[in-house]
């Protein structure tokens, strides 16, 4: 469960001027269950997920994770508990160099988790993305969606409560949406994911999500049920 409280958000630009961002936005997203975020470009939705992933500081409220604000956080408490939290972009950012395995195995590598260790769990995070047969490719060598199933394996090799994914099916053909779209809902019932999808796609919303937050302008001006919100006419 994340607790979002009253959260501001502040660019101070070299000239001294001051924009606000994200101007009071207080959200749930529960366990468990697929939220989507949306609203149209410039609402601050890209902000808002950089704030939740511990990228981006909050000028003024509070993020909770399970409980805890993670904004009062340093050091290797807050290193600990980023690792709640995996994140998806959109072009998935992969290293070019690195085979489809050593980018999934990267994090583990950070962590210093032992090698027989990262070998079973890199197989095990392959095979939950559908990608085993492709573990000696480079990112270049697969497809769209192929790159963003490895964006997700690596995102989850930490074992994160929350999975947030900023655009993850922009630019995928309708065909690789919906595959990347059913996985991640296969993730949500088999490791009781709580899924953030960040989109301007309102068909994606639809098919996908069970709650759904709209942002204009910093602000949050609906949120509810999918089925509440967005009733097919
Ligand atoms: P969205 O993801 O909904 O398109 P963003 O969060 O990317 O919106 O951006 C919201 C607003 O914040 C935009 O007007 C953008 O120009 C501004 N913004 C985003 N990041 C910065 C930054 N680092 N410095 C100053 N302004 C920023
Ligand atoms: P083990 O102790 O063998 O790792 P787990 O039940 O923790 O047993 O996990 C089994 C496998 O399930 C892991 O290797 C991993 O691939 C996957 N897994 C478990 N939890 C998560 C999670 N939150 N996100 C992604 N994968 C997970």
């Amino acid at each position: 469960m994340i607790e979002i409280d009253d959260l501001h958000k502040q660019y101070r630009s070299r000239s001294g001027a001051v924009a606000e961002v994200l101007k009071g936005i207080s959200l749930r997203v529960p366990a468990g269950g697929i939220t989507a975020i949306v609203g149209p470009s410039g609402a601050g939705k890209s902000t808002l997920a950089k704030c939740i992933s511990l990228l981006e500081k909050p000028t003024r409220g509070s993020i909770r994770v399970n409980g805890q604000d993670l904004s009062l956080l340093t050091g290797e408490a807050l290193r600990r508990e980023r690792r709640a939290i995996g994140t998806v972009f959109q072009s998935s950012a992969l290293l070019q160099r690195k085979t489809v395995w050593q980018n999934v195995a990267l994090p583990l590598e950070y962590l210093g988790v032992v090698p027989h260790e990262i070998k079973q769990h890199v197989g095990a995070l392959l095979e939950s993305v559908g990608l085993s047969d492709k573990a000696a490719r480079y990112p270049a060598q697969l497809s769209g969606g192929q790159r963003q199933r490895v964006g997700i394996a690596r995102a989850l090799a930490l074992k994160p409560s929350v999975l947030l994914a900023d655009e993850a099916t922009s630019g995928l053909d309708p065909d690789a949406t919906a595959a990347i779209l059913h996985l991640l809902t296969q993730l949500r019932d088999a490791f009781g994911l709580s899924i953030i999808l960040i989109t301007h796609e309102m068909d994606v919303v639809r098919s996908t999500a069970d709650a759904v937050a709209e942002i204009r302008d910093g602000r949050l001006v609906q949120q509810g049920r999918v089925r509440d919100l967005l009733a097919q006419p």
